[in-house]
């Protein structure tokens, strides 16, 4: 049954993670999911169609910034708890115009933050003792590894991009408030996401639509970064446990166990696209693999360290990169009207140097 007392505040519900994890909490959940977002460039309502109905969805279009609307919110829905994702997501992007990172990402954490602090101040004892703010976050805060090694929840944060910056900056944040007033709070620090809906300037998407097209497909420098791909709906169960049993104060690391060399992901989504698409022109599509100059700033390697996880709250993630990437290309394959939609509103990145040949 639902009831105002049995309600989650999701931010950046309409944006790649957020909306699986709103589709997954109305789904599965008994709560009431109040999802706020500003519908930047990266979210679309498109992505949650089949829950804009549902009564356990409310969608409400505005601006983490802004302290009145959020504190009625909180006032209204009185929610348990906060999963918060709404940020400026695309490190290109940051690296063209910083200054919206820190607004929406340190600013916006710290609003909801302060927000969430008021609100739980004036609730009843046993209100407090369940309340949760989980914080989503990315391994990005930790900076480059070797060759070896993972990041662990107690690696120094060394964030290297103006988006990784200001990630890090919002997590202190976050302990900050643990640690200054009690207020209940969980940080999630995850590697990359690929699955369905994301918006496509991020890689995987970006390099199915150019195979499709036949379009360049641009690779930073030689190739060789690599990172530790996660699928989405794997780590929306994740926050799900964590925010159920995690320990207040506490930061879990979330990772998918499958390292890759950026190539080596460019190459794979090469071949199936070949094997789905066998009439394409100008297959093989590997041989629109174009390298570009490398980005400024640009992490050599990811590897999460997600042993805390399994252990305290038995996490681990379900899908292979095998299935996880073959359910994601048919996924853009047969969705190209949802492609279309969301890059016209949001034009694909504008002014991000990725093109450059190098
Ligand atoms: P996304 O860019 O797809 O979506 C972000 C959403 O936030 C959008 O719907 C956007 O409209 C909304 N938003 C932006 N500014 C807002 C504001 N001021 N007020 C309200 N809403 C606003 O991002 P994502 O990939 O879904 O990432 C979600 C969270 O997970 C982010 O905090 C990101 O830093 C983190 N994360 C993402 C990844 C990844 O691989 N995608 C990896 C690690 C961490």
């Amino acid at each position: 049954m639902l009831s105002n007392d049995s309600s989650v505040l999701v931010t950046g519900g309409a944006g790649f993670i957020g909306s699986c994890l709103v589709k997954q909490l109305v789904a599965c959940g008994s709560d009431r999911v109040v999802n706020l977002d500003k519908l930047t460039y990266a979210g679309s309502l498109d992505s949650l169609s089949n829950v804009m109905e549902s009564p356990k969805h409310r969608f409400v279009q505005g601006d983490i910034c802004d302290g009145q609307l959020v504190r009625e919110l909180f006032k209204e829905f009185r929610p348990r708890a906060v999963m918060h994702l709404a940020a400026e997501s695309h490190v290109d992007r940051s690296i063209v115009g910083p200054s919206e990172f820190l607004r929406t990402n340190v600013t916006g954490t710290v609003q909801m933050l302060e927000e969430a602090l008021r609100f739980w101040r004036a609730e009843s004892a046993e209100n407090r003792e369940r309340f949760r703010f989980l914080h989503v976050s990315t391994d990005e805060v930790y900076g480059s590894l070797g060759p070896t090694g993972s990041f662990t929840e107690s690696t120094p944060y060394s964030p290297n991009s103006p988006y990784s910056a200001s990630k890090a900056a919002s997590n202190h944040f976050v302990g900050a408030y643990h640690q200054t007033y009690g207020l209940p709070t969980l940080i999630s620090n995850c590697s990359n996401n690929y699955g369905p809906y994301q918006f496509p300037e991020k890689l995987i998407p970006l390099m199915i639509q150019n195979a499709v097209a036949g379009k360049p497909l641009p690779v930073y420098g030689d190739g060789l970064n690599v990172r530790d791909w996660l699928y989405v709906d794997d780590h929306c169960q994740a926050l799900q446990l964590i925010l159920l049993d995690g320990r207040p104060g506490e930061v879990y690391n979330v990772g998918g166990n499958t390292e890759r060399t950026n190539l080596d992901m460019v190459q794979t989504i090469c071949q199936l696209v070949d094997e789905r698409c066998p009439n394409l022109p100008h297959r093989p599509c590997a041989s629109l693999i174009t390298f570009v100059k490398d980005r400024p700033g640009h992490d050599r390697r990811y590897a999460i360290d997600a042993t805390k996880l399994k252990r305290e709250l038995g996490w681990q993630p379900r899908e292979s990169l095998d299935s996880g990437i073959q359910k994601t290309v048919d996924w853009y394959l047969a969705n190209t009207d949802w492609v279309r939609r969301v890059s016209s509103d949001g034009q694909v990145s504008p002014k991000v140097p990725r093109f450059e040949a190098q």
